[in-house]
C-alpha cells in the first residue's frame, strides 16, 4: 500500500484471461502504483488477483497449478521484486511447476530493496503497475 494510507496486501480472485493461451495466472501490483504513476498513494499497491479460471491446487500435479508457488511469486511483486533471469528463481516469469524455496537470487533480490546486500541479478522494479506470471499452453 502506499504510505499507510490503506490496506496493504489484498488478495483475491477474478476472471484475468482464461486458462489457455497466453495464461496469466496471476498479477500483483507493485509498491506506490498511484504515486509513480503521477497520482497520489492509493492502496492498490501490493494486491495481488489471482485468475479464478485456472485449476489450482496445493502442490500443482496434473494439469493444476501450485497456488503456494504463484503465491510466492506475486508476493515478491508485492515488495518490489521485478522479473528474473536466473533459472530456477521464485521471480522468473514463466511458471514451470512447483517451486516453494528461494533462490540465492530471490533472497539477493530483497535484500537489495530491504537490507543492505548488493547486486541481485534480480531486477528492481523500473516498470509501474501491473506485473504477471504467465503460463504457456503445453
Ligand atoms: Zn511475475
Amino acid at each position: 500500500g502506499g504510505g499507510g494510507v490503506g490496506g496493504d496486501i489484498r488478495v483475491g480472485a477474478i476472471y484475468i484471461d482464461g486458462s489457455s493461451g497466453e495464461n496469466v495466472l496471476a498479477h500483483a501490483y507493485q509498491p506506490l502504483t498511484e504515486l509513480l504513476s503521477g497520482g497520489v498513494p492509493g492502496s492498490i499497491g501490493g494486491d495481488v488477483h489471482f485468475d479464478n479460471s485456472n485449476s489450482w491446487s496445493d502442490g500443482g500435479g496434473g494439469s493444476t497449478i501450485d497456488f503456494f508457488t504463484v503465491a510466492l511469486h506475486e508476493l515478491g511483486h508485492s515488495l518490489g521484486l521485478g522479473h528474473s533471469t536466473v533459472v530456477g528463481s521464485v521471480m522468473e516469469a514463466i511458471y514451470a511447476g512447483s517451486r516453494r524455496t528461494l533462490h540465492a537470487d530471490d533472497i539477493a533480490g530483497i535484500q537489495a530493496i530491504y537490507g543492505p546486500v548488493p547486486g541481485p541479478a534480480t531486477f528492481v522494479i523500473f516498470a509501474i503497475g501491473i506485473i504477471g506470471i504467465f503460463r504457456f499452453s503445453r
